[in-house]
């Protein structure tokens, strides 16, 4: 069963949309550790094909602005209540310069 569904992760990005209420905080995208998400013209934003499915975009979106696959717009969102989107750029950004906490 694993390595069918792993083969489904990287397209499960294009079941991402923005809704109305977005705030252009980009938050999505700085917590998005592979940055599988590219901000077009006018603050849109594209999901790419490399999604890791960790959901983090979808919940920490202050304004639970983006959904999945029509799926959860009435699903609470929720992370870690000890890990802040910060942390999540930070651990992102040492990870990318190879520096370890
Ligand atoms: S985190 Fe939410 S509000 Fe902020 S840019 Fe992304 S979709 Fe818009
Ligand atoms: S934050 Fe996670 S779920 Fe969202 S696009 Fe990036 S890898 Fe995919």
């Amino acid at each position: 069963m694993y390595k069918p569904f792993m083969k489904k992760i990287p397209a499960f990005g294009k079941k991402f949309i923005v809704g109305q209420n977005c705030n252009g905080c980009m938050i999505c995208v700085d917590v998005c550790p592979v940055n599988n998400i590219r901000i077009l013209p006018k603050g849109k934003k594209e999901w790419l094909d490399h999604c890791e499915g960790c959901l983090a975009c979808l919940q920490f979106c202050p304004v639970e602005a983006i959904s999945c696959g029509g799926k959860t717009d009435e699903r609470p969102r929720y992370h870690h209540p000890n890990v802040t989107a910060d942390d999540m750029l930070a651990q992102k950004g040492a990870a990318e310069t190879g520096r370890s906490e």
